[in-house]
């Protein structure tokens, strides 16, 4: 039962003598986040962005320059790692590659002198936690097994210590991408089981939608933003997050904003009311998601857009047709039977889903919001 809580923390790396910049480099910049009790959220963010920083120092295997860390109402910021009673499942499965499943999960009861029949206790309990299967990869050589069964074996291995917090460091980027999507289900219906707080950093928007209950998007050392993935996709704090989550991303496209007359290439919108009264004219970027475009038949009151070409997925039951708008690529979902050879379509945005940023810098200016379901 911990809730996680970082105030303020600064992390700077001094770079190895003889690198090229002589400036610190900046691992964790300013970051401030509550992780509620039993919550997973995903961390996500290009690589070098500062995720792994910010698993290690919440692990206390990296200190901090500035700011506190606290599980529930204790400051752990100076407390050792293994005192804050942390499970880590990395990349590289850190698993004794000559031992057996159950030797590695073991191991733990040897250092901390706990008697054979509480070891067996807790190792029977661990197994029946992690579901049918998993006595079998028990009996066997770690380095028999495949890269997801090491990662169950991983799993099971922090499992079995009772952690306050479970941190995983991209712990299925080895795996190809059919093992890939089995593990993370798997990953994630073992983690609503356990209800530990856990934080899953990835590189992948998708595999960060799918583990968090809320997902932080970090970038440069700083959490852009924090929030459900509605909160993400509807409502982003900026350009950064509004094109990063989403598939294929959200288009933008450089237009001016007069009287109420949003000019694009050498086509004219009017903009309802609603929308234009919370924008400033001038230059400005509009932001249109694959989904917020409607093709109709006439040029007039539409934009043209060249296809590019025309992508079709047949496992979602759609397909995406992609060119240009005043020069900036634009992603447009259609049917599953949009005619390959078209080379011009005509296209009118969703108003109600569409977004604005500022033309020199990030901010959203207007974000749609999320929609009502019910
Ligand atoms: P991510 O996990 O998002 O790829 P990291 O947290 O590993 O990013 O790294 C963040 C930044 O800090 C990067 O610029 C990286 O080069 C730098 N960095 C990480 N660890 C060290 C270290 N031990 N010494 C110096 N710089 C480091
Ligand atoms: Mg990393």
């Amino acid at each position: 039962m911990t809730s996680v809580t970082l105030e303020n923390i600064v992390k700077h790396y001094v770079p190895p003598i003889g690198a090229a910049e002589t400036h610190p480099v900046s691992g964790l910049d300013r970051v401030n986040i509550r992780i509620e009790d039993g919550e997973t959220i995903s961390v996500v963010g290009p690589s070098g962005c500062g995720k792994s920083t910010f698993l290690k120092v919440v692990a206390g295997l990296e200190s901090t320059d500035e700011g506190k860390i606290f599980y529930n109402k204790v400051d752990v910021t100076n407390i050792t790692p293994q005192a804050r009673g942390v499970g880590m499942v990395f990349q590289d499965y850190a698993l004794y590659p000559s031992k057996e499943g159950e030797d590695n999960l073991g191991y733990y009861f040897e250092v901390r002198k706990k008697t054979e029949e509480e070891k067996q206790q807790r190792l029977r309990e661990t197994a029946e936690l992690m579901g049918i299967g998993f006595d079998l990869l028990m009996g066997r050589q770690v380095d028999t097994l495949s890269g997801g069964e090491k990662q169950r074996v991983g799993i099971a291995r922090c499992i079995v210590r009772e952690p306050n917090v479970f941190l995983m460091d991209e712990p299925i980027s080895n795996l190809d991408a059919k093992l890939r999507e089995r593990t993370r289900t798997e990953i994630k219906r073992l983690l609503k089981k356990f209800s530990i707080t856990t934080i899953y950093v990835t590189h992948d928007q998708q595999e960060a939608i799918f583990m968090g209950d809320r997902i932080a998007v970090m970038r440069s050392g700083r959490i852009e933003q924090f929030g459900t993935f509605d909160d993400l996709y509807y409502s982003p704090a900026n350009l950064f997050v509004a094109t990063l989550i989403g598939t294929p991303p959200m288009s933008v496209i450089p237009v001016t904003l007069q009287n109420g007359i949003l000019q694009i290439a050498d086509a004219s919108l009017t903009v309802p009311a609603e929308v234009a009264e919370k924008l400033p004219e001038g230059a400005l970027r509009f932001g249109v998601r694959p989904e917020a475009w409607s093709v109709v038949n006439e040029p007039s009151s539409a934009l043209t857009m060249s296809v590019a070409r025309v992508e079709r997925l047949y496992t979602e039951r759609a397909a995406f047709a992609s060119g240009q708008i005043g020069g900036a690529s634009v992603n447009v979902l259609v049917p599953l039977d949009f005619p390959a050879e078209a080379k011009e379509i005509f296209l009118q945005p969703d108003w109600t889903q569409a977004s604005f940023f500022a033309a020199d810098s990030e901010t959203a200016l207007h974000t749609p919001g999320a929609p009502e379901l019910f």
